[in-house]
């Protein structure tokens, strides 16, 4: 995933979504009082487990078998939960020639419900460690922890608490591929001008859903959900398209006290898997990506080789995961 610079001249218009959405945030304080708190209690030590047994397997790089390994404990971690699993499997062609063994792995939750929502993240890791601050490290794979293993760790912790939660829609989990596969700076020529180095798991899915004809009410992207430094703002592509999902979230987060975690403040713009899941497949659909000011907009160990389960926050996983019970917990 990388900043989406090319669409800084649209700011003032989100600039002023934001405002409103603050408002409406501010506005829903005393009607928030009614609202019960979930007394369903998200482990943030599973999700790090989850996190931890993912990396074990080593970074899972496309055509890998760190990552076809990985995929199989996805599938079977979800199933062990009770879910039923469909895997899309489909050879993609990448920007530098090479075809991609693609595994989308989809687990879904009261599958026979047709009011559904979706969680998703991309579970795969980066082949190149491209931002390391040690440039000697760039063509080294990125461990991933958090920027891949992060996202399924707290969606496996979910999926476990589900029938406790027995939320009123049915939920799919999506586990995107080779989202993380985009175009490294030394090869910059080759770069296609549509972005589609990025994200071509979810793509794939936006165009080919798992089933035919396949509606969500909205979709929620997890991306880097564990990092120490983070911070969750308003990110604008999901501002434009689902700002409402946003704005429901981050009340959820301050109600069960994340306000710290889940800022109602603009939060730049991400090239990810949301943007198909928006423009192609039509589901409002938000990220839930960091925004930290300065040099590294999405955290410190973002696509560097400290990328690694020491460096994961299991506050941050706790705050992004009981967030989500709650709002799940708030769904008519
Ligand atoms: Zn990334």
């Amino acid at each position: 995933m990388k900043t989406y610079f090319s669409l800084i001249l649209l700011l003032p218009a989100l600039l002023l979504g934001s405002c409103k959405g603050q408002q409406k945030t501010d506005g829903d304080a005393a009607a928030s009082d009614t609202i019960p708190l979930s007394q369903v209690k998200f482990n943030a030590d599973s999700a790090f487990a989850h996190i931890v047994k993912q990396c074990e397997f080593g970074p899972r790089v496309p055509n890998s078998e760190a990552h076809r390994r990985c995929g199989d404990y996805i599938v079977s971690a979800f199933r062990r939960l009770g879910l039923q699993v469909t895997e899309q499997k489909a050879d993609l062609k990448a920007w530098d020639g090479k075809t991609l063994a693609m595994r989308n792995i989809v687990a879904s939750y009261l599958p026979e419900q047709t009011e559904r929502v979706i969680i998703c993240a991309h579970w795969e890791s980066r082949p190149w460690a491209d931002a390391d601050p040690d440039s000697s490290k760039h063509r080294q794979p990125v461990m991933a922890a958090n920027d891949g293993a992060s996202g399924v760790g707290v969606m496996l912790e979910l999926a476990r608490l589900l029938p406790q939660l027995n939320p009123a829609v049915g939920i799919d989990f999506i586990c995107f591929d080779a989202e993380d596969y985009g175009t490294p700076y030394w090869d910059a020529a080759l770069e296609p001008e549509d972005g589609s180095d990025w994200c071509m798991g979810s793509r794939y899915w936006s165009r080919n859903p798992h089933v035919a004809g396949y509606r969500a009410r909205y979709g929620i992207l997890l991306d880097m959900v564990g990092g120490e430094d983070a911070r969750f703002c308003f990110e604008g592509i999901s501002m434009r398209y689902a700002r409402d999902v946003m704005v429901r979230l981050w009340d959820a987060a301050s109600r069960c006290g994340h306000s710290d975690l889940f800022q109602s403040r603009e939060g730049g713009w991400a090239q990810d898997d949301h943007v198909p899941m928006n423009e192609v497949a039509g589901i409002p659909t938000i990220d839930v990506i960091p925004f930290v000011e300065g040099e590294h907009t999405f955290g410190a160990t973002w696509h560097t080789v400290s990328d690694t389960p020491e460096r994961i926050s299991k506050t941050t996983l706790k705050g992004v995961g009981q967030s989500l019970i709650q709002f799940l917990s708030e769904e008519q």
